[in-house]
């Protein structure tokens, strides 16, 4: 058996496996992170970089707080990774609009404005003027907005070169271009992982392919798992199930030391985040397109529009690249981070779904915790991949369980 030498392996190289490769290798594991392509090359790459909990949120609630607390470790986490590597993530805390263009609009901001300031968060509340004085390019259709002070937003692509180097720099063995094809398991635990490259054992397995979750086998020795008793992760095709929801963004070139916004800004069904280099990313959309990363010309359309609604000049600039990516998306919505509730030594850090990026502190600290003490860190109580058994259990019985929708699309 070859690299058997490690005391966890961390499958997937996107913002997760390197947040949680990152934060094992610093606290002392011997760590073999393995990536079937380059890392941070899907969605970690397509990603948008926004870190905005409170910008779609109506409610207090599990995952609200753990995305807030992920959202307020930032500027240390990039602090520790430009002192660690020398790579500026460029944490940009000039803060969120949120625009309102019709009465519905101001009612769901006065709502969403009164909650947030009851509950002790930042937000403000801007009329027509003030919002275009803090934005002249901005629709002369607005009628207002929400802005969110805290709510930042990070280059992701240097995020993840960041984070790669730090792994490096820690001492995590980095497998490129090194497919994991299954997860042996005997006895119960999980004691290896098939790869392109030879089976690599370990103590511990991290699985963090991103939309790619489920399609990593297990090969057990276990009898298969009685319909009546069904067990996560017990079967061939291992739960939780995580589905690719794609996501087209396009790329405009702004006019040089002219930035057309400097807010993230959302608007109608989408939103712009102008970048420190000079380019403003336009997207997006949901869509359920199997693992199809293709940029459509429907897609196209509808980014352009909503970018127009919002500053109606960015008609006038060069679209210099389009791209799209694939969200990992749980059945709840919810991200999955933790033990195996079927198999020991088997951890997930996955179903990031829109919020990989916002989540990247956290998922790294609080798995990493979890998989060097075996206790699960309160604030990932909620993500456990145990709370899918119920689901499960109500399919082999042959009731319809619908698991409630958490967050709306966007
Ligand atoms: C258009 C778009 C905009 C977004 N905007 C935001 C945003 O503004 N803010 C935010 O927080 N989030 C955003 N997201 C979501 C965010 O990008 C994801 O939640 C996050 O990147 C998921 O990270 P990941 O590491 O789980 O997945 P990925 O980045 O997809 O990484 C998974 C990795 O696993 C590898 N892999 C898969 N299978 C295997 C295997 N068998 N063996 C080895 N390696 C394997 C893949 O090659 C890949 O590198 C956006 C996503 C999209 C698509």
């Amino acid at each position: 058996m070859e690299g058997s030498g490690a005391d966890v392996v961390v499958v997937g190289g996107g913002v997760a496996g390197l947040s949680v490769a990152r934060e094992l290798a610093r606290r002392g594991t011997r760590t073999t992170l393995v990536e079937r392509a380059r890392l941070g090359a899907e969605a970690s790459w397509a990603a948008a970089g926004m870190l905005a909990p409170q910008v779609e949120a109506d409610a207090r609630d599990d995952f609200f707080n753990f995305a807030c607390s992920s959202r307020d470790a930032y500027p240390a986490f990039a602090d520790a990774l430009r002192e660690e590597t020398g790579v500026d993530i460029e944490l940009d805390c000039t803060g969120t609009l949120r625009l309102a263009f019709t009465e519905d609009d101001e009612r769901e901001h006065a709502r969403r404005f009164e909650w947030q300031r009851g509950a002790g968060l930042l937000v403000e509340q801007l009329d027509a003027a003030e919002t275009r004085a803090l934005e002249p390019a901005l629709s002369a259709r607005v009628r207002g907005a929400l802005r969110f002070p805290r709510e930042w937003q990070v280059e992701n692509r240097r995020l993840c070169d960041a984070l790669a180097r730090a792994c490096r720099l820690a001492g995590v063995r980095v497998l490129e271009e090194t497919e994991a094809r299954s997860l042996n398991v005997r006895g119960g635990r999980f004691v290896s992982v098939e790869t392109s490259r030879g089976t690599f054992g370990a103590g511990a397995v991290v699985v963090a392919c991103g939309a790619w979750s489920s399609l990593l086998t297990i090969e057990t020795d276990a009898a298969p798992p009685s319909p009546l008793a069904p067990v996560l992760d017990a079967n061939v095709e291992h739960s939780p199930r995580i589905e690719p929801v794609r996501g087209q963004i396009l790329c405009y070139a702004m006019r040089e030391n002219e930035p057309l916004v400097r807010h993230v800004v959302y608007g109608a069904g989408g939103y712009v985040v102008p970048r420190r280099d000079g380019r403003l990313l336009a997207g997006t959309t949901t869509e359920r397109a199997g693992f199809d990363k293709s940029v459509t010309e429907e897609g196209r359309r509808a980014i352009r529009l909503c970018a127009e609604g919002i500053a109606p000049a960015s008609a006038d600039l060069k679209i210099t690249g389009e791209w799209a990516g694939l969200r990992p998306r749980a059945e709840d919505d919810l991200p999955v981070l933790g033990a195996s509730a079927g198999i020991e030594n088997l951890f997930y850090a996955t179903g990031h779904y829109r919020n990989g990026i916002l989540l990247a502190p956290l998922t790294g600290a609080l798995v990493a915790e979890m998989v060097m003490s075996g206790a699960t860190p309160a604030p990932l109580a909620p993500f456990s991949p145990a709370r899918f058994i119920a689901a499960r259990r109500a399919e082999s019985e042959g009731s319809c369980f619908t698991p409630k929708l958490h967050r709306k699309n966007f």
